[in-house]
């Protein structure tokens, strides 16, 4: 599917109605709270916390050791887990690595593939758009190999600028990296072209799919990518697991990057030999409470179907930027059709003065640079504020946004 025509004239007005599931969204008063920081992480529904009680309570064990029939429950639930979270994006059951989250996602590809395929002169394409985890590991695996880092710039209204891209890449190229859905203007990547970009070349193309997996249908089978990595809090899921998803042959080909338990064939102190993958990436007891919880994340989310909050949170979307947009001293950033993430500027008023005044009213949004500080530099501001929806946004909390900066404007004496 094409993300950039999904259903947003469809959209109106937002249709979900799932407050009652989210036990988070109370203030300890009692108030509701007006929750707009989920791309940050997002808040638990009770489906997903009584999954994780259960696993960590009656059904705990471990995983792929034990001889005696819970541990054997247990490593069933743990691999079920990976297959649910593969097939929740299109892939195929062992192509799911679970990894701590999409960074350490993102250091692993670096580590593992980046090391076996990076050397001196080699370049490696990423935009002005990304997270920090998007391109710190990218980094340190530049300086360790001699690779090269290119920045492609952005379009006037905040996307990836792939016209630039196409004229950027050439055979040096060995990856690109970007980012599917942005964490601070939501824009949507063209994932289409920029695979066509990547494979014209030969280069391999890794999507960092944080954003895009909670608010849109996502098939890396169709999208033609050859990595994808995302986080499970930012699902609806527990923190301390993510995923990388590639293909069979892709992570066939690719070292082990960390050593210890559970990644071997066999050990002796002269030579090891490693598991096949994903096993080969998973040293250690792994996180497998987490694993089943980001599964039961992934059946909330497909209960209640990918397009319909997608065409939600549009709505939402569409709302607060008209709402924004109408008002002469606010400056806003990204494409009209981001993906459920609005920042935006108030003249003469820091994104953390709004922040905390906002909190004052139970409405909690995110200011700062937003992990992406090159991004901050390319626009030249210090920070945005940022609102961002889920399945449980609703008008109430737009609403509850307006009133406070409102009341930021009158306690800054701006009218
Ligand atoms: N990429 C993007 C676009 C993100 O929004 C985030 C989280 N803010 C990350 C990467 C890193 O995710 P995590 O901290 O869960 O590893």
């Amino acid at each position: 599917m094409d993300d950039r025509h999904l259903p947003v004239a469809l959209a109106e007005p937002p249709t979900l109605d799932l407050r009652a599931d989210f036990p988070g969204l109370t203030t300890p008063g009692g108030a509701p709270w007006h929750y707009l920081d989920t791309a940050a992480t997002a808040q638990k529904p009770q489906a997903v916390i009584d999954t994780v009680v259960r696993a960590m309570g009656k059904d705990y064990a471990t995983v792929h050791r034990g001889v005696y029939s819970r541990s054997a429950d247990m490593t069933r639930s743990y691999e079920e887990a990976r297959q649910r979270i593969s097939r929740f994006i299109g892939g195929r059951e062992d192509e799911i690595v679970f990894t701590r989250g999409a960074t350490e996602a993102i250091n692993l590809v670096a580590n593992s593939w980046g090391r076996a395929n990076l050397k001196p002169g080699d370049r490696i394409l990423l935009s002005a758009l990304e997270h920090h985890s998007n391109i710190i590991p990218w980094q340190m695996i530049a300086e360790a190999t001699g690779a090269k880092i290119d920045v492609v710039p952005l379009t006037a209204d905040h996307r990836i600028d792939l016209d630039a891209a196409e004229k950027m890449i050439g055979p040096r190229h060995k990856l690109i990296a970007f980012v599917h859905v942005s964490n601070v203007t939501g824009s949507v990547l063209d994932v289409g072209r920029a695979a066509d970009i990547a494979h014209s070349v030969g280069a391999k193309l890794l999507l960092d799919g944080c954003q895009a997996v909670p608010h849109m249908p996502v098939d890396v089978a169709a999208l033609g990518c050859d990595f994808y990595v995302f986080s499970a809090h930012k699902l609806y899921g527990p923190t301390g697991i993510g995923a990388l998803w590639a293909s069979g042959d892709i992570l066939a080909d690719m070292p082990p990057w960390e050593g210890g338990g559970s990644m071997i064939e066999r050990v002796t102190f002269e030579k090891t030999t490693y598991d096949v993958p994903p096993q080969r990436f998973e040293a250690g007891t792994p996180a497998i409470v987490e694993a089943i919880g980001f599964a039961a994340a992934a059946d909330y989310v497909d209960a209640i179907g990918r397009e319909a909050i997608h065409a939600h949170e549009a709505a939402l979307t569409k709302r607060l930027r008209r709402e924004l947009g109408r008002m002469n001293d606010v400056t806003l950033f990204g494409p009209d059709d981001g993906a459920g993430i609005v920042s935006f500027l108030i003249d003469g008023i820091h994104p953390h003065d709004l922040g905390t005044i906002l909190d004052d009213g139970d409405v909690a949004i995110r200011a700062g640079h937003h992990c992406a500080q090159p991004l901050m530099d390319y626009l030249d501001i210090p920070a945005t504020a940022r609102a961002s929806f889920a399945v449980h946004s609703s008008e109430a909390d737009i609403d509850a946004l307006i009133e406070g900066i409102g009341r930021t404007r009158r306690i800054f004496g701006k009218g």
